[in-house]
């Protein structure tokens, strides 16, 4: 079976495809709302710089001293329970 022209991981959805369900449904939107507006789109929200990474381990950081802080004391609340 052939595999995916776009992910070139996952078999084609049927023997004259060329791509996967996932990647036919992708190139479906990009054809709506055009592949460049598809590729900034992904740059804008999946890509993080350096500082947006920063910003998030920062507050991963943040949120594990907080959790921390609560098991230290012994004071559990309803909404940290599981
Ligand atoms: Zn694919």
């Amino acid at each position: 079976m052939t595999i995916c022209y776009f992910c070139e991981n996952i078999p084609v959805e049927t023997w004259f495809g060329s791509f996967c369900s996932d990647c036919r449904k992708i190139k479906n939107i990009g054809n709506i709302y055009g592949f460049k507006e598809i590729k900034l789109v992904l740059e804008k929200v999946c890509i993080r710089n350096e500082k947006q990474r920063q910003f998030k381990i920062d507050s991963k950081l943040k949120e594990s001293e907080t959790e921390n802080d609560t098991i230290t004391c012994g004071v559990v609340t309803r909404s940290k329970m599981p």
